[in-house]
């Protein structure tokens, strides 16, 4: 690990110990860290912002879209309580950074990305990097990717307007998915939600965020 990355893994656990009231707890998981840690998320920003790689914020990466904040990364990675075996779906692919840290955790990662061309640059990324248990998809999110359901969880990186219906069915009962809920670049809520046995949904309020909007399009084909 580099001293960059040291000082990211530093303000991901302060930024945890400051909103241990909302999450419940003070520290992440140990196996989240771990994928944090041996992530290089300097391969992921462009290189303008190659100095920047291990602040905590998010970055541009062009098309008007940004890698996640890495304590958001690792919050919402840690509220999935992954095991090694779990199926996990990602909508909003774009650098393919959060794709990589699930990857380092569980037995297989689909995501699917509206704009094709971060879709195919992420797919290039992750393959150069050797990240062999993905799969990466350009399509409409909101539509998840119902071939490889159900999933064991569902991580939606992109604000939506509403939940959708279709990641609902194709979350496996006892599954769960982290998702933010509101308006665009205005007040959005994170938040978890639980499948249980019987098929019933339960929510629960995370945190208050800011991410780009899940956009309604088919595909944007660049
Ligand atoms: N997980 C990403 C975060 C990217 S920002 C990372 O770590 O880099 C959110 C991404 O969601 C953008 O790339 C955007 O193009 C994509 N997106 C927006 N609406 C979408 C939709 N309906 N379906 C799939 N992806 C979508």
């Amino acid at each position: 690990m580099t001293k960059a990355s040291e000082y990211m893994i530093a303000d991901i656990e302060r930024n945890m110990y400051q909103t241990r009231q909302f999450i419940g707890k003070d520290q992440l998981s140990a196996h989240v860290m771990a994928a944090m840690r041996a992530v290089p998320r300097d391969k992921f920003v462009p290189p303008e912002f190659k100095a920047l790689a291990y602040a905590d914020g998010p970055l541009m990466i062009g098309h008007g879209q940004t890698i996640s904040q890495p304590y958001i990364v690792a919050l919402m990675t840690d509220l999935l309580e992954l095991t090694k075996d779990d199926k996990v779906l990602e909508i909003g692919t774009g650098s393919g950074y959060q794709t990589a840290v699930l990857s380092l955790i569980v037995d297989k990662v689909y995501s699917v990305e509206v704009i094709t061309a971060l879709a195919d640059a992420a797919e290039e990324r992750l393959q150069d990097l050797n990240y062999t248990n993905i799969e990466i998809r350009a399509g409409n999110g909101y539509e998840g990717w119902p071939e490889h359901a159900p999933y064991d969880a569902i991580i939606v990186t992109a604000a939506a307007a509403y939940i959708p219906s279709a990641l609902i069915e194709q979350l496996k009962p006892g599954g769960k998915m982290v998702i933010p809920i509101g308006l665009p670049y205005e007040h959005q809520e994170l938040l978890l939600i639980n499948k249980n046995e019987q098929d019933k949904i339960e929510t629960k309020f995370i945190l208050g965020v800011s991410f780009v909007p899940l956009v309604q399009e088919k595909l944007i084909d660049y």
